[in-house]
């Protein structure tokens, strides 16, 4: 048994608690790492804001880490101690009739096919207080110490600079895929990205490598729009601006709307506006954030009928245990800049300023 620190929520709404918590020894084919650095993505205050009912509490929260590997369960061929490894929110069994789909990222053996928060032999590694306390995701990338299954762990290059990587764990890899794999942006076209918070500002990384030659920008925050113009966009628009509806705005801009429109803020009137503001025939629409679980989406069905496409994104569309490694080579050679990302580095001590910084927009 490990004793060591965690960020803990243990309920809704409450601030998290950053305790000595035990992490278990490894049963068959589970990894522990040792977590060196984590980002703090939108998901993660989701989860604390309650928007996830099946999920238990106390949790330790945090899927966008990067660490370690400490040791090894009974059967672990992939990884070994000393290993770089990044967890894998969305895991990669590599068996299943998804993970043998080229064209599917999803594994049907995560944990999202059955909304849980334990392990998938339905049981947690930690504790604290001598009470059971979940798992986020199966990586939990809170803790200093934290167990994966195999089939969510990737080893990542040696050289790799884990306080810089970790976003590639979530957010980094969720918009500049959604970009690259779920729409498969086209030289010359336009597309217009719905929030530019850590998400958003990857996606339009990823249409500006894929050749769009309009990007537009749209968020309430005038220091995101900024910062997306710095990442490739080449219009910043506020719908705050506007009197009309963003999706009118949109369509003056571009005469027939955009080729491809991403939503990355998780709201369900912006989903609406982004389908809304594709091209009425061959737009498409790439649906990134996230909504609470039971909410609805109403929009006019004519949107579709005319001949768009609506579509979701997880994880970017990346198999991850294939892809999240090259992407990581691809970072150590310089193909794109995610460090622009990082806006402040704090201890593990205060990730409730963490949260803070990502809830007032900064
Ligand atoms: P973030 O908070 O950093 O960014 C959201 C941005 O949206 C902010 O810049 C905010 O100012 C802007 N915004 C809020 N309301 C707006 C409005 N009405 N109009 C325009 N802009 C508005 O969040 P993030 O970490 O980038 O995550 C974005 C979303 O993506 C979240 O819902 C998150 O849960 C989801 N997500 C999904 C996946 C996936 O695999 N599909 C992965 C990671 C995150
Ligand atoms: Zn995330
Ligand atoms: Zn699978």
């Amino acid at each position: 048994v490990i004793r060591c620190r965690a960020a803990v929520a243990w309920a809704v709404g409450k601030p998290l608690s950053v305790e000595e918590v035990e992490v278990a020894p490894l049963k068959a084919g589970e990894v522990r790492v040792k977590i060196v650095a984590t980002g703090i993505c939108r998901t993660d205050d989701h989860l604390l804001e309650g928007s996830f009912p099946n999920m238990g509490f106390p949790v330790i929260p945090g899927h966008e880490g990067a660490g370690i590997v400490e040791s090894i369960g009974e059967g672990v061929t992939s990884v070994k101690p000393g290993d770089k490894v990044i967890p894998l929110c969305l895991p990669q069994c590599g068996e299943c009739s998804f993970c043998l789909n080229p064209e599917s990222n999803y594994c049907l053996k995560c944990h999202l096919s059955e909304s849980q928060s334990l392990l998938p032999d339905k049981t947690s590694r930690f504790t604290c207080r001598g009470k059971q306390v979940h798992h986020f995701l199966w990586v939990s990338t809170f803790a200093e110490y934290t167990v994966i299954p195999e089939c969510a762990v990737a080893k990542i290059d040696a050289a790799a600079p884990l306080d810089k990587v970790c976003l590639l764990g979530c957010g980094f890899s969720t918009g500049y895929g959604a970009a690259i794999n779920t729409a498969q942006v086209k030289p010359g076209s336009t597309c217009a990205v719905f929030g530019v918070g850590g998400v958003g500002l990857s996606a339009v990384m990823g249409c500006k490598v894929a050749g769009a030659s309009r990007i537009i920008a749209i968020d309430i925050n005038k220091d995101k729009l900024a910062k997306a113009k710095e990442l490739g966009a080449t219009d910043c628009i506020n719908p705050r601006d506007f009197k009309k509806p963003i999706q009118e705005v949109l369509t003056e801009m571009t005469g027939h709307g955009v080729d491809y429109s991403f939503e990355a803020i998780g709201h369900a009137e912006t989903m609406a506006a982004a389908l809304a503001s594709c091209n009425m025939n061959t737009g498409v629409c790439v649906m990134i954030g996230e909504l609470a679980a039971g909410s609805l989406i109403s929009i006019d069905p004519m949107l579709l009928l005319t001949g768009r496409t609506w579509k979701g994104s997880v994880l970017g569309g990346w198999k991850t245990r294939d892809c999240i490694p090259k992407l990581v080579s691809s970072y150590l050679e310089k193909k794109f800049n995610s460090d622009l990302l990082i806006t402040h580095t704090l201890p593990i001590a205060k990730v409730n300023e963490g949260f803070e910084l990502l809830r007032a927009g900064k």
